[in-house]
This record gives C-alpha cells, structure tokens and sequence, in this order.
C-alpha cells in the first residue's frame, strides 16, 4: 500500500466518524448546528481523500482534479448561500431540492461511468455484474428521487396541485406500467447498452413524478423523509459504481437514517408507509366538498380578555403551529412565556410530530428563541395533560389540534392523531383570519363553545399579549 493510499484510508475513515457523529447530534437541537458542521467538514474531507488518491496513483488527469475543486466549491457555495437566505418557512421545499439534487448527482455519476470510461462498442462502456447491477441501481433510484423531489417541492411551494385523477385507480396502473418499463429497460441494458441507458432514465423519472404526485396535504412529511433516504441509497450506488467507499458508507447511513425519519413521521401521522405511497393521500390540499368551510358560532375576543383569562391561570399549554414560523413571532412568544412563568404559571409547549412544514420544524422555531428543551412535550405525553390545563393557547396551527381527525370519520384528515386541546378549560385560537390549514379543511375545534379567537398575526398578537400581562402586574404579583 503506496502512503498516498494510507493516507487517503485515514481521510476517509475521518470523515465516516465525523459523519456518524454529525447524524446522530442531529437527534437533539442542542447538538444540531454543531452536527450540521461536522458533517459539512466529513464531506469537504472526502472530496481530499478523491484528490489525494488521484494525485498519489495519477488515476485522474490534473484538470479533472481541477474540474472536482472547481465543481464542489460552486456547489458548496451556492448550498450556503441558499441555506442561509432561505427563510425558515420555505425549508421543507429547500430539503426537498436538495434531496432532488442528490438524486441527480448519483443518477450522472452512473450516467458518466456508464458512457464515458472504458471501451465498449456497444455505446455503454461498463463489464462485470456489480458494475452494471450498481449503474441500474443508481441509475433508477436516482432519477426516481430527482424527479419526485421536484414534484414534491413544486406542491410545497404551491406552483403545483394534486390532480383529481390521480386520486383514482387509474394511477396504480400508468405506476405499475413505468415500473415495468424501467425493468425492460434495466434488461436492455444488459443486452444493448446505450438505448436501454436512456429509456432506464426516462422510465424511472417518469416513476418519480407518478408516485409523488398523488401524495399531498397531511401525507407531505413522510414524502420528504422517504425521498431523504432514497438520496441515500442512490449515492450508495453510486460508491459501487465509482468504486468509492466513503461514498457507500455515506450514502447508507443517510439512507438508513432517512427510513428511520420516515417512521417515526408514519407514526406520527398513524399511518402505514404503504397506505401513504399505495392509499391515496390523507388530503390532497384541497377543501373537501363535504367539510365545508363555512363556520358559525365563532366567538372572537380581544387580547386583553385572554390576557385576563391568562392571569388566573395556573397552567398554561402553549400550541406552535406553521402560523407562528410564518409569523417569527418565536422571540416575542418567549418574552410572553417568561412573564408568565415569573408569575408562576406553568408554561409547557405541546409539541405534535408534524406541525409546521418540516420534521422538527417547531422544535427548531422554539431552540432559536432559547425555550428550554424539558419545556417540550411530545403529543403522547401532553395529550392526558390537557383536561388539567387551564388554557390552551394555539398560536398559528390548525391541522394538528383538529378534532375532526378524531371524531369525524368521513374526514380526509381522520385516523392522524392529533392534540387534544378541546380539553382544556379556554382554548384561545390566534390566527389572521379563518383561512384552512395545509389540509385545506375546516377545523371543528373553532365552533366549540370554550375556544375563542384571537384574531391577528401572531407577532402582533403576541406583543400585545405581553403589554397586557405587563400591565395586570404578571410576573410582579406572584
Ligand atoms: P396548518 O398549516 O394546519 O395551519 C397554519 C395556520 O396558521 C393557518 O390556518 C393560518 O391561518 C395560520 N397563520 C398563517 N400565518 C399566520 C400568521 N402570520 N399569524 C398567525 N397565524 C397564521 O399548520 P399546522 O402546524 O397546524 O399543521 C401542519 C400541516 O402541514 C399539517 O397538515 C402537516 O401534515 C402539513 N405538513 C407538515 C410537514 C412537516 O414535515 N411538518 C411538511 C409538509 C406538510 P390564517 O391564514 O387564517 O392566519
């Protein structure tokens, strides 16, 4: 072993520990930023382990080690910059890009390998069954996950909606009829090569948009960490394909990690992974003829009245929703919490599995603004809690403490779990207007005869919460 050789394992086995280490910090938002970091650095190491090896056995000519440099500094740069203007509120159609663009970069890595190294007169210049079975695979999953990340990310950011159509029968069968086609194509390829190539990445694209499309509303989460994982495992292709270790390392572990995502978001949304990809979606964004929006009985009030109602608590429940990322009104909401918790109230945060627009997506909102981690309960936890609950503020979420999901069987949004606020003594709804949630149905919980709604963007409605609170003396009495 040459010590360009040793010294590329070492690298490698570097940025494989820095990245495990990376994944398993993103489990807990204290750690998360640091892990984003070091996870960053085990991919920037890996790229100098490619170089360093390239240089040691001059397998790469310099100008392709230029090309690399050149290519992972615009992508790395363009990822920042992106990353760091992106707000908040548009993160998951950001993952949802991201995840596209690893499915393309492992769908043209096979892509060159397969066309452009080696000889071959068949127009496809790959021998040996690994080589070939790795291109098919990476190939195929690859281009499943570009084009279903874009689907996905075009129905987040609302340029695209579920059509009716594909709530039918039908859709089951145009899948079937790709996926089969991307087997003759696979098979093509053994046998000719470069005609079997293209229609593998036409088929298996045309499979992507096919199976996303359906999925909409409530189902979106288990989408997104679905098409995580499957960026993961066609990157792991991709390393059988270029013969690189790291990248199989690096590619399993995000695939096994975004399978693991992928279930607990099922769990939280009661739902099998089967029924999401195969059952049609819990919603497909759209109103439901049946539901109804029209709302009555609605009873309003002013923020001094909750803020009465507040300071004769003694435990309060706070509820985030997407409303109040939207808002960024987290800063101001924990100025609230803090006078009331100096009056001695009891201030906990429910928190449900898919609020907002991405897994995580609250806890993260809350960790900005300092909320203490033990503040957080989990749906399981909180839901026995809520007939002790004095009031249930609900600040910009709707989906999540949606009663029909529990009571109404013919609803699109039945069977998810949702938290039980309806059970505290007051419910007081902040919200602009009565505009749906995400699901696009009407909310129940609205009509009933202990919410209120507090009507206003949060961040307003927040800072006049705590001007109230102020001035009844909470937080100065107790
Ligand atoms: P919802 O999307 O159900 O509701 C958000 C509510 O916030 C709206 O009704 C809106 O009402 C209100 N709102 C918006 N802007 C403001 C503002 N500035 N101030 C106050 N209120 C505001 O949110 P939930 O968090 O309850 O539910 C999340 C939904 O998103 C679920 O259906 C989930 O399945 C879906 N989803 C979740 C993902 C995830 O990974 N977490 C990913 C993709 C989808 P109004 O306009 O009247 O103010």
């Amino acid at each position: 072993m040459t010590t360009f050789e040793i010294f590329k394992y070492a690298i490698d086995l570097l940025a494989v520990l820095l990245l495990a280490l990376g994944i398993k910090g993103l489990s807990k938002v204290r750690s998360a930023r640091e892990a984003n970091r070091l996870a960053a650095i085990a991919m920037a190491l890996a790229v100098v382990g490619v170089l360093v090896e390239s240089f040691g056995n001059g397998g790469i000519s310099t100008n392709a080690c230029l090309w690399i440099i050149l290519g992972s500094s615009v992508g790395g740069l363009l990822g920042m910059f992106t990353a760091q203007r992106v707000p908040m509120t548009a993160m998951p159609e950001t993952v949802a890009l991201f995840n596209g663009c690893g499915g393309m970069s492992s769908l043209l890595v096979a892509l060159g390998v397969a066309l452009f190294s080696g000889n071959s007169d068949s127009g496809v210049l790959i021998d040996g069954i690994v080589e070939i079975v790795s291109i098919v695979v990476s190939v195929f999953v690859g281009a499943i996950t570009f084009s279903g990340s874009i689907v996905a990310m075009a129905k987040l950011q609302g340029w695209l909606s579920t059509p009716s159509w594909t709530q039918s029968k039908v859709r089951h069968a145009v899948n079937i009829a790709f996926g089969v086609l991307s087997l003759v194509a696979a098979i093509e390829l053994f046998r000719r090569g470069e005609q079997g190539l293209w229609l593998l990445v036409i088929a298996s694209a045309l499979l992507g948009v096919g199976v996303t499309l359906p999925i909409g509303g409530a189902d979106m989460p288990v989408v997104i960490s679905l098409l995580n994982s499957y960026s993961g495992v066609a990157a792991a292709a991709a390393g059988f394909v270029v013969g690189s270790q790291i990248l199989i390392v690096a590619g399993a572990m995000v695939g096994a990690a975004g399978l693991i995502l992928t279930q607990v978001m099922c769990n939280g949304m009661n739902r099998s992974l089967v029924s999401v990809l195969f059952g049609g979606s819990i919603s497909a964004g759209i109103a439901s003829e049946s539901s109804g929006t029209e709302y009555k009985n609605i009873t309003s009030c002013s923020v001094e009245e909750c803020a009465l109602t507040m300071e004769a608590a003694e435990r309060v429940v706070i509820v985030p929703g997407y409303g109040l990322a939207v808002a960024q009104a987290q800063h101001t909401l924990r100025e609230v919490t803090r006078v009331l918790e100096a009056g001695g109230i009891d201030v906990t945060y429910a928190i449900h599995p898919v609020a907002g627009r991405m897994p995580g997506h609250m806890n993260v909102l809350l960790a900005e603004a300092d909320v203490p981690y033990e503040q957080l309960k989990e749906m399981d936890v909180i839901n026995p809690e809520f007939p002790a609950t004095d009031v249930a503020l609900i600040l910009g979420a709707n989906d999540v403490v949606n009663p029909q999901a529990k009571n109404d069987s013919t609803s699109p949004l039945y069977g998810m779990p949702v938290l039980d606020v309806q059970e505290a003594r007051s419910v007081f709804v902040v919200k602009r207007g009565m505009s749906a949630g995400y699901s696009g149905i009407k909310n129940d919980l609205f009509e009933l005869s202990n919410t209120s709604m507090v009507f206003g963007d949060a961040k307003k409605v927040l800072g006049d919460l705590l001007v109230e609170l102020k001035e009844l003396g909470v937080g100065k009495k107790r």
